[in-house]
Order: C-alpha cells, then sequence, then structure tokens
C-alpha cells in the first residue's frame, strides 16, 4: 500500500502499489467535482523510485558501454600505441599510390599469441591484415628504448602488412608464389613507406627479408618519434 496525493488539493489516500484504473481511490473527487474533470492522484514514492531505477539502469549501461570500449582498447593497444591509430596514420601515406583512398578502411585484428615476437599476416582480398603480439609483451614496464625498439617494430610491421594489401600479390602457393609474395613489388612499397614515415632510405639491392625487416625498424628507430 502506499501513499496517492492529488496534485491540486495535496490530499493524500492510501492505495495499492498500482491501483485499477477505474478504482475510486485513485482520483480526487471533490478536486473532480470541482473542476469539471478527473484529478489524477500521483504517488511520488512511486515515482521517485522509478526515477531512481531509471538511473541506475542507465549508469549500468554506461557501465557497461565503458567496459566495452576499455576492453577494445586494450585489444587493440600495444605497449601504449593504439594499433588503429598507428594504422590510420599509415594510410595516408602517399608511398601507396592513394590505393587506401576512397575505400573501406582495411580491418585490424589482433591476436595475443604464446609464441614469443611479433608476426603480420595480410589477406588482400580481404582487405585485413593480423597482427599477432605475444601474450603479456604489450606492456610498457620496461626499459625506455625497449618501448621505442618495440614501437619501432610495431609500425614496421604495420607498413609491411599494408604494402601487402597495395601489392595485392596472389596469396602464396608454394616456392615461386613465396619469392613474389615478398618481391620486388612489395619491397618497393615498403621501402618507400618506411622512407615516407622516418626521412630514412633503407638499402636496396640484394636484401634478405630478414635484412630488410632490421633495415625497417633501424629507420624507424633513427627517424623522428611518429605522432598520431
Ligand atoms: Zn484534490
Ligand atoms: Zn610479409
Amino acid at each position: 500500500m502506499r501513499r496517492w496525493v492529488c496534485p491540486r488539493c495535496k490530499k493524500g489516500k492510501i492505495a495499492p502499489n498500482s491501483p485499477a484504473t477505474l478504482d475510486v481511490r485513485r482520483w480526487c473527487l471533490p478536486c473532480s467535482e470541482e473542476t469539471g474533470r478527473l484529478v489524477e492522484r500521483t504517488c511520488p514514492a512511486r515515482d521517485r523510485e522509478n526515477a531512481r531505477r531509471a538511473a541506475s539502469r542507465s549508469a549500468t549501461s554506461r557501465r557497461r558501454r565503458e567496459a566495452a570500449e576499455r576492453r577494445d582498447r586494450d585489444r587493440h593497444s600495444f605497449d601504449g600505441l593504439d594499433v588503429r591509430v598507428e594504422t590510420r596514420r599509415l594510410l595516408r601515406l602517399k608511398a601507396w599510390n592513394g590505393h587506401f583512398t576512397g575505400r573501406t578502411p582495411p580491418n585490424v585484428e589482433v591476436v595475443r599469441s604464446r609464441t614469443p615476437g611479433t608476426s603480420g599476416k595480410a589477406f588482400p582480398w580481404g582487405n585485413s591484415i593480423r597482427l599477432i603480439f605475444e601474450a603479456g609483451n604489450d606492456r610498457g614496464t620496461e626499459a625506455p628504448e625497449t618501448t621505442r625498439r618495440k614501437r619501432s617494430e610495431l609500425r614496421a610491421l604495420i607498413a609491411h602488412e599494408l604494402a601487402h594489401l597495395v601489392a595485392r600479390i596472389p596469396r602464396p602457393r608454394g616456392g615461386s608464389g613465396r619469392r613474389a609474395w615478398h618481391g620486388q613489388r612489395w619491397r618497393e612499397l615498403f621501402r618507400a613507406a618506411v622512407a615516407e614515415e622516418t626521412g630514412v632510405h633503407i638499402p636496396t639491392g640484394d636484401r634478405t627479408l630478414p635484412q630488410i625487416w632490421s633495415d625497417a625498424v633501424d629507420a624507424y628507430l633513427q627517424g623522428p618519434e611518429a605522432s598520431p
């Protein structure tokens, strides 16, 4: 039972929590008689409760949304860098010859793996790249130069995978495809991207893939700290 109050004469009446529409206790009869229109009593306690419940519902949904955003940010962060922000910056490079202009930006998938080190995969026909990080190796708790090296590797890795998206070489199957996958076309794109980002021109000529990779990481280490 609750107290129902007439908004006009402020007189109250005890009635059930939700009296039926035709329940006489729902209506202030003297005021209805005086005004010629039915005057409905309200229940301040119930209104307050409803308001409280609505507020807590919206707080819960806000908390859930914030938690989801936090999880999303954590999933895409590596040593304090947001890989989506890094990718967005790299997508703007002129080195890609406008490949990404006016297209849906590639999807960046992040995978935490038990395998040590950082690696990546590109899916030119799925317009997506996958970055694979060693689980637990992405918290900036070590020496600044270690963090700087890891960030350089991350940037070189994204440039590496984006170059695959632009090169659009058929996916490697067997020996010759594998050569083309990191062949002349991919190398030119990757070198141009690294040079544009870092201002450092990495060596051309007969370099192995690991050599090109360490050239690129060195370029990022020498170049100015990139800003998103
Ligand atoms: Zn009344
Ligand atoms: Zn590759």
